[in-house]
């Protein structure tokens, strides 16, 4: 069948709607009418090249984008149990296979298929299931490219939802929300009463707010160098902001007697290995430090005062997916919707079509959105 689709066929360039053609679902795979599809800032690190194999035999141009989305089962291949055409789903950009060593272990926003998920081919069988107009190979964004209006998918990249829900919240709880919001609640394990710090509130740092909300922190300082989006922090939960990390210094010495933060999380659209010691010095003895960002992925330099590091006691972690399981997740953070602990409907500043994405992209840089989502026919 044919569907419209944004692809990328190379760095730096724009989005570029092509008619795809794509192959029907195989063993083990579902084809998707998208209904809902969030401009993630792991997109944009693809245009600028700091994500995907600089190898040209590996690299993933053409390619169509987008990791978080949402939409309805249209047909199902052969062994596909779980799902059943008119099921409505969250996409998930971890797979989870629930067989291998980290699945069987609970942790399967570490699934051995995750390794594959930014090469090429389908993750069924590797086969290329994407033609361009011009009969080339496309390929897919976390094998999932919710950036068109079909996805063929292998159905370990899918995530069952409840049918009443609205399919624009299901698609920002597939990567955003789960991301953030596990960053505060799982990985840094926020307390009643901690003092949390969290850099950068776009569509992850606003969750990673969230998550420290529900979990009872007492301050939780937000920042931003956007003045927009440390105002929408505080509905998201902020009890202070800051512009800087050097103005959350002081503000942060001041709410704590010197002591500085339990938790500080990293969820800025581009993680340095600068912001590392000022994070650093954030965080008070024995505390943590979580990064959730994507940094460029060839980045190697980070500044960290070792022995400070060291003599305090003091952890960084990393994170993907909040460190929790897509299964898990993805309903559980819709039921709290649902019941009103969260708030989705808050996060989406812009709605755009399929063809407005250039557009919304660069909304996303010039700061004006906490999630542009583009919502499909
Ligand atoms: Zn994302
Ligand atoms: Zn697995």
């Amino acid at each position: 069948m044919k569907t419209r689709a944004a692809v990328i066929y190379g760095v730096n360039e724009e989005w570029q709607i092509k008619d795809v053609e794509l192959d029907g679902p195989k063993a083990g795979e579902v084809l998707v009418k998208s209904h809902a599809a969030g401009l993630c800032h792991s997109d944009e690190h693809i245009v600028t090249g700091d994500l995907g194999s600089a190898d040209p035999e590996n690299s993933i141009f053409p390619c169509i984008g987008g990791h978080e989305g949402s939409g309805v089962v249209m047909e199902v291949g052969d062994g596909v149990t779980d799902f059943e055409v008119g099921d409505h789903v969250a996409v998930s950009f971890v797979p989870a296979c629930g067989k291998c060593r980290w699945c069987a272990s609970g942790m399967q926003n570490l699934c051995d298929q995750g390794a594959g998920t930014m090469g090429r081919g389908m993750i069924t069988d590797g086969r290329s299931a994407h033609t361009g107009p011009d009969g080339e190979e496309i390929y897919c964004m976390a094998k999932l490219g919710t950036f068109a209006e079909h996805m063929l998918v292998g159905e370990d990249s899918l995530v069952k939802v409840d049918k009443d829900l609205p399919l624009v919240p299901v698609a920002l709880v597939s990567c955003g929300v789960a991301t953030g919001y596990g960053s505060a609640v799982n990985r840094a394990e926020v307390k009643a009463g901690d003092t949390v710090v969290v850099v950068g509130c776009g569509g992850i740092g606003s969750n990673a707010l969230q998550g420290a909300r529900v979990a009872g922190a007492k301050n939780i300082v937000a920042v931003d160098l956007a003045e927009f989006k440390r105002e929408k922090a505080v509905e998201f939960g902020a009890t202070h902001t800051a512009a800087s990390m050097e103005e959350a210094m002081e503000l942060v010495g001041g709410l704590t007697e010197g002591v500085m933060a339990d938790k500080v999380i990293l969820a800025p659209g581009v993680v340095t290995g600068d912001l590392i010691a000022p994070a650093q010095f954030l965080t008070r003895k024995g505390g943590t430090i979580v990064v959730t960002g994507l940094a460029p992925m060839m980045q190697m330099d980070v500044q960290l005062n070792l022995f400070e590091f060291a003599m305090m006691n003091k952890e960084i972690k990393g994170t993907i997916f909040g460190s929790d399981s897509p299964r898990r997740a993805v309903p559980r953070l819709l039921s709290m919707y649902q019941a009103g602990q969260l708030k989705l409907d808050e996060l989406v500043t812009e709605t755009y079509t399929l063809d407005e994405i250039n557009q919304g992209y660069q909304d996303m840089r010039d700061d004006k959105n906490i999630r542009g989502v583009i919502v499909f026919d």
